[in-house]
């Protein structure tokens, strides 16, 4: 049974979705004004191992990731380089993109555009006018009346918390000791985008846009809604006193949330200008996917903090994983093993039970490393057992399979070796072992002869 931690309850619950063996879910995705930085990225990785681990348990999986292409940050940036939003988000909705790809994130079913959603979101502000929950302020623009949702506060846990009546805010962003009635439509002003709409021209506030497309696609209720801890308020918050208060009806089961990527123990974020992106990652030399194997070594609840030494063990991590599966296939061509089916079933239970408990990935890692170290499980299902634990991990894994075809004036070159080596030639045969290493391959030589792996230092070799 998966039981996951749900930040509404504040318990870690026994996770039932609404529709047997089906999971709708929402995850806030990015505002496409600039590059995400790896803060932002180690959220979308602990998202992307939640949706795999869900697939992995047998659900089918429908979820939505929004792209907020309309913003206050968008249109600063745009007046900033004097172009058009368009071609703002344009450029940055594809950095987006090729950064997750690179990280080996999976494709959701829909990313719906903030901009393409707007009558659904107009759709809704108009129902919490009729319902009395938004009113339009002198200003023009239309508020959400927290005083009139009694749960208001229910998933931050604000309490007792004084709300002022009829103190707004037009921003999206406040903070916790400063509720307020918060922005849906921002009225119209000179050099912004603006639609039309019964109550003016204007364009949509970032938390209506999530209620309003969450809602289109996945219906008034849903199993489970993501993002990182800094969205739990406002954006999560406002979210279920729009939708709620529209719909009367409880708008998401369960509230997962994915802690910060620290650096020097502070927050990265772009605000403090102390962050990387993956960029930075990739010049200096590392893989994105070692990005993703530092993140698996922390559970997603607890803060991870990133330096570039951690980052170098990560990435001499997987390149080991990677090693060893190269060896795992060696080994099973040269040779004949049993079967141990009991104890592969015992170990992938192991697995399994860690991914269930609230997706212990550090835990499910260690099951693996069992795996992979076990004398008595035979080559090729080592194989077969950590190729499925890597649907969860996803490390891309098979790539070992890639550097495992070695060419072929390399082989020549070890075979010519083992001659020298046959014929007590010891000295030209390590002539040709540096010329091997010289051209950025290894060679172990095994009881089943040598074992040849691309260096781990030569570049070339590493997956971008
Ligand atoms: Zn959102």
């Amino acid at each position: 049974m998966l039981r996951l931690q749900n930040t509404l309850t504040r318990k870690k619950e026994n996770f039932k979705p609404i529709r047997k063996q089906e999971v709708r879910m929402y995850t806030c995705g990015p505002t496409v004004y600039d590059v995400a930085h790896i803060g932002n990225l180690r959220t979308y990785v602990f998202e992307d191992v939640l949706r795999r681990s869900l697939e992995f348990l047998g659900y089918k999986v429908t979820q939505v990731m929004n792209i907020t292409d309309v913003e206050d940050k968008i249109i600063n940036k745009a007046k900033e380089q004097k172009k058009r939003i368009g071609e703002v988000t344009k450029v940055y909705t594809k950095k987006f993109f090729e950064d997750i790809k690179s990280l080996n994130i999976e494709e959701v079913e829909v990313y719906p555009l903030a901009t393409a959603h707007v009558k659904e979101i107009v759709e809704l502000i108009q129902s919490l006018m009729k319902k009395g929950f938004a009113y339009q302020g002198d200003d023009g623009s239309i508020y959400f009346d927290i005083s009139k949702f009694k749960k208001y506060g229910k998933l931050v846990g604000l309490g007792k918390i004084a709300i002022k009546d009829g103190a707004r805010v037009s921003a999206d962003e406040y903070s916790k000791d400063n509720v307020r009635d918060f922005v849906l439509w921002k009225t119209k002003k000179k050099g912004e985008p603006s639609w039309r709409s019964p109550f003016g021209g204007g364009r949509p506030g970032w938390h209506i846009e999530c209620s309003a497309m969450s809602m289109r696609y996945l219906g008034k209720s849903f199993d489970i809604h993501t993002g990182g801890v800094d969205n739990i308020f406002p954006h999560h918050e406002n979210e279920i006193a729009q939708s709620e208060a529209a719909t009367g009806k409880k708008f998401v089961n369960y509230w997962l949330h994915g802690e910060h990527l620290l650096v020097g123990g502070e927050r990265m974020a772009k605000s403090a200008k102390n962050f990387f992106t993956l960029d930075d990652v990739e010049k200096r030399g590392y893989m994105p996917l070692a990005f993703r194997y530092f993140v698996l070594g922390a559970h997603y609840r607890s803060k991870l903090n990133f330096t570039w030494t951690a980052l170098e063990s990560a990435q001499s991590g997987l390149w080991n994983l990677w090693r060893e599966l190269g060896r795992l296939k060696f080994l099973s061509e040269h040779d004949k093993f049993k079967n141990n089916r009991e104890l592969v079933g015992k170990l992938e239970a192991l697995f399994k039970a860690a991914v269930e408990d609230d997706l212990n990935i550090p835990g499910s890692m260690a099951a693996l490393r069992r795996v992979m170290s076990d004398p008595d499980i035979s080559p090729s299902e080592k194989r077969r057992l950590i190729f499925k634990m890597d649907k969860v991990l996803g490390l891309d894994l098979a790539y070992a399979d890639v550097l495992s075809k070695i060419p072929v004036h390399i082989k020549a070159l070890v075979v010519g070796r083992e001659l020298l080596r046959r014929n007590q030639q010891f000295v030209k045969a390590d002539t040709l072992r540096h010329k091997v290493e010289s051209l950025g391959y290894e060679v172990e030589d095994t009881s089943y002869g040598p074992f040849i792996w691309p260096n781990y230092n030569r570049k070339s070799h590493h997956k971008t």
